[in-house]
């Protein structure tokens, strides 16, 4: 799927869903996501600025989406509600492909494309290992690119 890029507001547009005007639940749902971010910060401090969007709610088991190296999230408001714990997982996963255009990675717990919300999530310490393993892995990439 492709979509066109023309301006900013376009950039911070997501094919899923409007993004929402807040209220104090999609507030609420963005600060969660805002504290994953601080804390992926303390692991990373280089990481830049991103763009954190809450979506309206979708069908389609979608638990987050990024725009590949663009530094955009965008988190459905309804994609959690149930499952709150698993939102560190996935904005760190989304963290991976919005700022390092991580793949996905069947081998990685961390950038596996499925999230399996019938097990107990992964903790903290596992979570920032995996992620910093996924940063490793972008710098190796960013090296071999230069040459
Ligand atoms: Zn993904």
């Amino acid at each position: 799927m492709t979509r066109k890029r023309t301006n900013r507001k376009d950039r911070l547009t997501c094919y899923l869903g409007k993004n929402l005007k807040m209220n104090p639940e999609v507030y609420a749902l963005r600060r969660q996501v805002m504290d994953v971010i601080y804390k992926a910060k303390e692991l990373v401090p280089e990481l830049p600025r991103l763009d954190v969007r809450i979506i309206e709610g979708n069908r389609h088991n979608i638990l987050g989406v990024a725009q590949s190296g663009d530094c955009v999230i965008w988190i459905p408001e309804n994609s959690l509600t149930n499952n709150v714990e698993f939102l560190p997982h996935v904005v760190l996963h989304e963290i991976c492909h919005a700022v390092w255009s991580a793949p996905h990675d069947n081998d990685c717990p961390l950038m596996s494309p499925y999230l399996n919300l019938g097990e107990p999530p992964m903790t903290w310490e596992q979570l920032s290992e995996a992620f910093l393993g996924a940063y490793q892995r972008s710098l190796s990439v960013t090296l071999r690119e230069a040459g």
